[in-house]
C-alpha cells in the first residue's frame, strides 16, 4: 500500500537558493504549495514560494511552521541533521537526517562509499598535528580538505610536501581534515539518482563535468566516455543509494582515474546537483520534479534524454561594473536555454545562473557554450 501526498499539499524546503527556486517552480507547476525556510530576505526562492519563513535554520518557531507542511526536503547538506531529525518526528522528511549527516562529513561519506563496496581515492584522516608527523608520503602530492563544510573547491589546499601539508593544516584551522592522494584524473562524471525504494530507482544519464578553479563550469551530456563506463557509473550510484536506503534525489560525483579508467566515488550530494541542471531542458523529466515526486511518495518519473547538450554555469565574474551582462548573446540563440536565479548581488565565483545549449552532439554543444561564455566574458 503506498500513501501519496497529492496537490495542493504544502511542501517545505530548508534553504532558499537556486536549487530551492527550481524545486519551487517544479512543485508549483504540479499544483503543490511551497514553504521556504531561509534567513536571507533576498533568498531567490523566497519570492517564488507561497510562504517564506525568514529565520535561522534552527529557529524553533520556524521549524514548527515547517513541521506543518505535509513533507519537507532540503536544498543543501549543511543544514543541521538535528533539525531534520526533529522535523521527522512531525512530518515526512526526505532525505533522512541520517543520509544528510553522511553527505555533510567527508569521513562518514568515505566509509559509506566503502561499505557499499565502491572505491574511493586513497586517503588518510587527520585529527591533530600528530597525525601529520607520521609518514604521509603515500598520499603526496595530495589535497588536504576540511572534513566538513567544503564546497566549490573551498576548504581544500593542494600539498606537495610534508612541509606544505603542515602549513595547509594550520591554514585550514580545522582539527578534522582528510588528506587525499591527488589522482590522475582522466575525466569527472556525476550521476543523479532518484530513489523511492529498492524497486523504484532511476538514474539520469551521466554528465561529464569540467571544473574551473574548483567550480563546475560545464556539464556535457552524453559524456564522451565508453557506454560501458557510463552504465557502470549509474550502477554504482544506485548501489550507493541502496546501501544508504536513500529516499529522494542524490548526486554522486565520480572520478575516472588513470590509464585503466577506474571509476572511484568522490563525493555525494543529498539533493539535486548543479551537474543535473541539464535535465531541465534536455530530458523528459528533470531532477527537481523527481525531488517533488519522491518526497511525496510517488515513483520517479520515467527518464528519457531528448537531445545531447552542454550546461554552462554563469558566474558573477561576467557582470560588468555597472548594469547587466548582454543577455542577447544567449537569448538570440534558438537552441540555448537561459536560467537566471534572480540573485541581487553578483560576486566573483558566485553562481548567478546557467545556460544549456542543445545540439546534435555534446561536443558540438560544448563548442557553442565555450563561444557564448567567451562572448559574455568580453562584454
Ligand atoms: P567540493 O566539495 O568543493 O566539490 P571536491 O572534493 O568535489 O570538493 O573537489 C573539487 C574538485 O577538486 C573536484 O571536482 C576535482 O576536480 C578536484 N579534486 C578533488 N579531490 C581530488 C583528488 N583526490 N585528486 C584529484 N583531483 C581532485
Ligand atoms: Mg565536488
Amino acid at each position: 500500500m503506498s500513501f501519496y501526498i497529492l496537490p495542493p499539499a504544502m511542501l517545505g524546503i530548508l534553504g532558499g537558493g537556486q536549487l530551492a527556486s527550481m524545486f519551487t517552480i517544479a512543485a508549483k507547476t504540479m499544483g503543490y504549495g511551497v514553504t521556504v525556510l531561509d534567513p536571507d530576505p533576498g533568498a531567490p526562492a523566497g519570492c517564488l514560494a507561497d510562504v517564506h519563513l525568514c529565520a535561522p535554520f534552527d529557529d524553533p518557531q520556524a521549524l514548527k511552521t515547517l513541521a506543518c507542511c505535509q513533507a519537507v526536503t532540503t536544498e543543501f547538506e549543511n543544514v543541521s541533521a538535528e533539525s531534520m531529525r526533529w522535523l521527522a518526528k512531525h512530518t515526512v522528511v526526505s532525505p533522512s537526517g541520517e543520509c544528510v549527516a553522511i553527505a555533510q562529513d567527508r569521513e562518514k561519506e568515505k566509509s559509506w562509499i566503502k561499505k557499499a563496496g565502491l572505491d574511493t581515492v586513497p586517503y588518510r584522516m587527520i585529527y591533530s598535528t600528530a597525525d601529520l608527523h607520521a609518514d604521509c608520503s603515500a598520499f603526496l602530492p595530495g589535497i588536504l580538505k576540511t572534513a566538513t563544510l567544503g564546497y566549490d573547491g573551498k576548504g581544500q589546499i593542494v600539498v606537495n610536501t610534508q612541509e606544505e601539508l603542515l602549513a595547509a593544516y594550520k591554514q585550514l584551522q580545522q582539527a578534522r581534515c582528510i588528506l587525499e592522494k591527488k589522482v590522475d584524473l582522466r575525466a569527472e562524471i556525476s550521476v543523479v539518482v532518484a530513489r523511492l525504494n529498492q524497486q523504484q530507482i532511476l538514474c539520469f544519464p551521466a554528465a561529464e563535468n569540467q571544473h574551473h578553479r574548483g567550480i563546475l563550469a560545464y556539464s556535457l551530456v552524453p559524456a564522451r566516455l565508453p557506454d560501458e563506463l557510463q552504465h557502470q557509473a549509474q550502477y554504482m550510484a544506485k548501489q550507493l543509494a541502496n546501501a544508504m536506503d536513500y529516499t529522494g534525489v542524490m548526486a554522486v560525483e565520480m572520478f575516472v582515474v588513470g590509464e585503466k579508467m577506474q571509476l572511484v566515488v568522490n563525493e555525494i550530494a543529498p539533493r539535486p546537483h548543479n551537474s543535473g541542471h541539464y535535465t531541465l531542458d534536455a530530458c523528459t523529466a528533470n531532477q527537481f520534479e523527481q525531488q517533488v515526486r519522491l518526497m511525496c511518495g510517488l515513483p520517479p518519473a520515467a527518464i528519457d534524454m531528448i537531445t545531447p547538450c552542454c550546461m554552462a554555469n554563469i558566474l558573477g565574474d561576467v557582470w560588468p561594473v555597472q548594469g547587466e551582462p548582454d543577455w542577447s548573446i544567449i537569448l538570440a540563440h534558438q537552441t540555448t536555454k537561459l536560467h537566471l536565479y534572480g540573485k541581487k548581488q553578483a560576486r566573483i565565483g558566485r553562481k548567478m545562473g546557467h545556460f544549456t545549449v542543445l545540439a546534435e552532439s555534446s561536443s558540438q554543444a560544448w563548442q557553442e557554450a565555450l563561444a557564448i561564455s567567451d562572448a559574455l566574458m568580453k562584454k
